[in-house]
């Protein structure tokens, strides 16, 4: 797992994306990435 300028890693299942193609969300002022919708689903309906 690793992140540099182009790609980042999904925080729900753990995969390397690339975030020209990687699905967004927006929490606390910073940008996460995510593999599937799905992943980005289950990550904004998470409670910390
Ligand atoms: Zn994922």
């Amino acid at each position: 797992m690793q992140e540099t300028k182009t790609t980042a890693v999904d925080p729900v299942c753990g995969m390397t994306v690339d975030k020209d193609t990687a699905f967004e969300a927006e929490r606390d002022g910073k940008t996460y990435y995510f593999c599937s919708e799905l992943c980005r689903d289950e990550f904004l309906s998470e409670t910390e």
